[in-house]
């Protein structure tokens, strides 16, 4: 097995954009740094990561016939807005559990961004008091129950498509996507850095370069910034979902912990708070590069990345990616950070 052996149910536009960040580099004055855009990677609800992980997921939705998607996340959550985007785009129904996973008192939270665009897109939205839990829970179980008492036929996706069997396969399929446009654009990136927080975008590129270095490919390291703020669970839920991905792809080996590296220092305390290191991060990317990053995900991982750059942890001569995974549409709920 491969990952070519596994259907993808096309959601995207085909290879998201890759360039470099040429002042972002200059200004940091060591390793040279690029982007991969998975915030603008298809045309469905503003893309991200969850549409990628969703084109392999589809198949087996279609396959079981089910009418009704039902998933969960936290009120602002990018992953609830991009299967509600995928249902419409398939004409199913959508349930939403919307949980307060961040004690965040913008008056505006729970209608602006992701949960707007998801109601905009015919979701039907529920909001639930629990607080933040990257397993499985018991409100989206109770979801599942309830389409199918009304008679509908219900497919679960679990938090960011994490805990789904084939949940790692997208950004497995991303490795490969990163090898074929290294070799058109003469480029090698020895280091990748990615915002980790249910596990599966991070776990899926841990799978994926390493079967293709399995087939010859140069080594190189995948390093997740944690923004979960609960980091033995992401760091758990991580490697479980690498070694189960690594299987169905036809890994002929054990991955071993070293190669699944999950750094922790820019989440803060709370999973969704911003912290300074996210703001200084976010405004630099936005002052420099006209790249727009959220404070929940991506403006974390560019503060380790910046750190870890000008640190020269990762060193000078490196060459690195910076996996945008998408976000934005939340940052309309923290207007107060920015005034
Ligand atoms: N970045 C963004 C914008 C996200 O929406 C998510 C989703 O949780 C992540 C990063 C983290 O991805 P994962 O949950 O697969 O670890």
């Amino acid at each position: 097995m491969s990952i070519h052996d596994f259907e993808r149910y096309p959601l995207t536009f085909g290879p998201s954009p890759v360039h470099p960040l040429d002042r972002l580099t200059r200004h940091l004055g060591g390793a040279q740094v690029w982007a991969k855009r998975e915030d603008c990677n298809s045309g469905l609800a503003f893309g991200g990561n969850k549409v990628r992980k969703l084109e392999y997921i589809v198949p087996d939705v279609l396959a079981q016939g089910a009418d009704t998607l039902v998933s969960i996340g936290g009120v602002q959550s990018n992953h609830t807005r991009q299967v509600a985007a995928v249902a419409a785009r398939l004409g199913l129904r959508c349930r939403l559990v919307q949980e307060r996973w961040v004690e965040w008192d913008d008056p505006v939270n729970d209608k602006v961004g992701n949960i707007l665009l998801s109601r905009i897109m015919g979701a039907d939205v529920h909001l639930d008091p629990a607080g933040f839990d990257i397993g499985i829970r018991s409100s989206w179980e109770d979801a599942l129950r309830e389409v199918e008492e009304a008679g509908g036929k219900p497919y679960g996706i679990p938090a960011g498509a994490s805990e789904h069997h084939l949940g790692g396969l997208g950004f497995a399929g991303w490795a490969y996507e990163v090898a074929a446009q290294e070799e058109q654009l003469g480029v090698f990136f020895d280091t990748i850095v990615v915002c980790t927080v249910t596990g599966s975008t991070h776990a899926g590129m841990v799978a994926g370069f390493a079967a293709l270095e399995e087939a010859g490919g140069r080594q190189r390291r995948v390093l997740g910034i944690d923004a979960s703020a609960t980091l033995d669970k992401t760091r758990d839920q991580v490697a479980r979902i690498a070694r189960h991905t690594a299987g169905l792809i036809g890994l002929g080996r054990d991955l071993s912990d070293g190669e699944i590296a999950v750094l922790e220092g820019w989440a803060g305390d709370l999973y969704g708070v911003p912290v300074e290191s996210t703001v200084d991060a976010i405004r630099l990317s936005g002052r420099l590069e006209g790249m727009i990053l959220d404070p929940v995900y991506e403006g974390k991982s560019m503060a380790g990345l910046l750190d870890l750059v000008t640190s020269r942890e990762i060193e000078p001569g490196s060459t690195v990616l910076y996996a945008h995974l998408g976000g934005q549409p939340a940052l309309n709920a923290y207007s107060a950070v920015f005034d």
